[in-house]
């Protein structure tokens, strides 16, 4: 296996980035496109602006001109005509200065705005013209008075004062000039606009042709990040799973088998060389695998270590050796190493018809039997694995709704003092009532230890058991002492001890009829923990006793370390006695005197025979519990038992 899987895998891994990249240009070109058009309007319409605002303006300076210069005409006609009636010589006088004046405040004004106006030869003409007018009439005013002055100007402007009349003439030419300059401002703006928007649609289909390059790439990319798993680079569950839906409706599925394999030993390769190295395996290990598959085979990565493949049955015997066993080099400090690759699969023969889930959940549950190893590496599909896992699928389901409906319910089964035959005491047992039937523990409880849920159950129990004792004791039967199990679940909370001590006083019973029973195949981790709860009970007075003695690793330590008041001894040293064995028989006894010599009191479970009563009674071993005595008892047998609280 080369190194080419581990490049992709990498390369796969910058995909996510690649298409942000995309997008992220092709908002700035975007961005940039529209700046660009935005910033060539503006140009446009203020070039327009400029030139339309100074033609208004003109316009608007030239209609003044042209209304005060007939205004000025119609003054000195008035002026001459009414002169001969006897008018106020001096207010048309006054008048006629004040329109002038006018005039040529206007003329100033329009003055200012002629510059680079293609009327500027016209207006400079005009200019002059009046110019030369008002200075002949001021001229007139200044050096007459009275009638020579009106005759002057009646001399000047006679009938139609030609300069006037001129003057006038100019000022039409004007106002024309103007307006042709805006309809010219108004086609050189639609010029440019036309101009402007050729470059306008270049930049919208520049930005076009590289936004759908960019999302057809896009596309590519998410089709790879949707449907590949991101460090192998091979399919992920979910693309597969559609192909394999797809085949399955084509009823293409007969000839194939689902192989679901996991690698044994990556954590072993992850600690030793680091997880890189033991991502550099799985790449490789992906990578080889696909290249060993055919065209209408298909390969998924569903997580961590563990592989699903999708071959055809014709194909199976020569692919399998080389998915259970393979080599690669990963990287170490010191440099590449050769490792094998090691697999365990489980194989399910998919039959047409089959839907993807099933197949998945058929194939993972077989590949689940061959990691618990009884059946070897190599595990195929057998119908029983199936059940099991529905089985404890519907438990997990149905739990939480049987607990509201209480369909738990307590059994006692009494612990008897074989010297006597006399009740000293009992243990609470769980028994699911569901659709009629008992369900025993051993079906449910190891399921919901598996998931947690136990320690629920354990104080559901735990306060029947509580009320069930308190009812006992009012009642004036024997008191004993009755224990109820705990899961090693429990110890992982800080509050367990105090959540006992809470059921205990909220039903009210004393704390000398309690035992709490934990099971001693705990494991290390937990001893810290259970050492604390063991001596937190010791100081509230609660007994303790350790359940299924002889069946874990820590027995003896435990014994050593811990100060639990009973050691239950299980069933299995029980059962090994009184058939002939006398190392077994040795080994009990010795066992016995240990406990015993530590202190501890002894409990033996699962006695179900008189001799071996017996033999424990010659071992000083009194306490016994077992089939013997009583199986488990339902409350209202146990409230008989208790009332004639000696066997006969
Ligand atoms: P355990 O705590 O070791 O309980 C003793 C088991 O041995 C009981 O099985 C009892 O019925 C059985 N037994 C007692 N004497 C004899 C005998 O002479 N012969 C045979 N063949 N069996 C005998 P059971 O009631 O089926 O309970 C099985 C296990 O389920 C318990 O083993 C305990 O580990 C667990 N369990 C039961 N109730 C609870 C509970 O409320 N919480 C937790 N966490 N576990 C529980
Ligand atoms: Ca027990
Ligand atoms: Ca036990």
């Amino acid at each position: 296996m080369g190194n080419d899987g581990r490049k992709k895998g990498s390369e796969r891994a910058r995909l996510p980035r690649r298409v942000v990249i995309i997008s992220a240009f092709i908002i700035i070109l975007s961005f940039i496109g529209m700046f660009l058009i935005d910033s060539s309007v503006k140009e446009i319409r203020n070039d327009y602006r400029q030139n339309i605002s100074a033609d208004y303006m003109n316009k608007e300076v030239v209609g003044d001109i042209n209304r005060y210069v007939y205004k000025h005409q119609g003054l000195i006609y008035k002026y001459g005509n009414e002169y001969e009636s006897g008018v106020d010589v001096t207010q048309v006088k006054n008048d006629i200065i004040e329109c002038r004046n006018e005039i040529k405040r206007l003329d100033n004004a329009l003055g200012k705005n002629v510059g680079d106006m293609p009327y500027e030869k016209i207006y400079n003409e005009f200019h002059e013209m009046l110019d030369g007018y008002f200075s002949e009439t001021e001229k007139i005013f200044g050096v007459s008075d009275g009638r020579d002055e009106l005759k002057i100007l009646k001399t000047i402007d006679g009938e139609l004062n030609p300069t006037i009349v001129s003057i006038i003439d100019k000022v039409e030419k004007l106002d024309r000039m103007i307006t042709d300059n805006t309809n010219k401002s108004n086609d050189v703006m639609a010029n440019n606009l036309d101009k402007y928007r050729f470059g306008e649609i270049m930049i919208i289909i520049a930005i076009m042709v590289i936004s759908i390059l960019g999302f057809v790439h896009c596309i590519f990319l998410t089709h790879d990040i949707i449907n590949r798993d991101p460090m192998t680079n091979v399919f992920n569950i979910g693309k597969v799973g559609r192909d394999i839906s797809r085949m399955s409706a084509k009823g293409r599925l007969n000839d194939y088998s689902c192989v679901c394999t996991n690698i044994k030993g990556l954590s072993i390769i992850n600690q030793r060389y680091g997880t890189k190295s033991g991502d550099v395996l799985l790449i490789n290990y992906a990578s080889a695998m696909s290249g060993l598959l055919r065209r209408n085979e298909r390969m998924a990565r569903i997580g961590g270590d563990n592989f699903l493949f999708f071959i055809k049955n014709d194909h199976l015997e020569q692919l399998i050796p080389k998915l259970m066993h393979s080599e690669t080099e990963i990287p170490t400090a010191i440099g590449m190493k050769k490792v094998n690759i090691d697999n365990r699969c489980g194989i399910y023969p998919i039959s047409n018809g089959d839907r993807f889930d099933d197949i998945l959940d058929s194939a993972y549950t077989t590949l689940n039997q061959a990691k618990r190893g009884a059946e070897g590496d190599i595990v195929r599909f057998d119908k029983k694995h199936l059940e099991k896992v529905f089985r404890r699928r519907n438990i997990l389901r149905q739990f939480k709704k049987a607990l509201e409906d209480h369909e738990f319910i307590v059994y006692y089964q009494p612990k008897v003092e074989c010297k006597n035959n006399a009740i000293i005491g009992a243990e609470a047992l769980v028994r699911w009532k569901h659709d009629g039937e008992l369900v025993p523990p051993f079906e449910f409880i190891p399921v919901l230890e598996n998931e947690g849920s136990i320690t629920e159950l354990d104080f559901y129990v735990f306060d029947r058991m509580c009320k069930d004792l308190k009812e006992w004791l009012d009642a004036g039967l024997k008191p004993i002492r009755v224990s109820s199990n705990f899961s090693k679940h429990h110890l992982k909370n800080s509050d367990f001890a105090d959540k006992i001590i809470k059921v205990i006083e909220s039903n009210n019973v004393p704390r000398e009829y309690i035992e709490v029973e934990l099971t001693e195949s705990f494991g290390y981790e937990n001893l810290k923990a259970f050492t604390d709860f063991v001596s937190r009970m010791n100081k509230e007075g609660i007994s303790v006793s350790l359940d299924d003695f002889g069946t874990g690793y820590s027995s003896l330590s435990v014994l050593k370390d811990i100060n639990v008041d009973v050691v239950k001894i299980d069933k299995t040293f029980i059962d090994r006695i009184c058939c002939g064995n006398v190392i077994n028989e040795k080994l009990l006894i010795n066992v016995i005197h240990m406990i015993k010599d530590l202190g501890h009191e002894i409990i033996c479970e699962g006695v179900e025979k008189e001799e071996q009563a017996e033999f424990l009674k010659q071992q000083e071993c009194y306490f016994i519990q077992g089939y013997l005595y009583d199986r488990p008892l339902p409350h209202d047998e146990f409230t008989e038992r208790l009332k004639s609280p000696v066997y006969r």
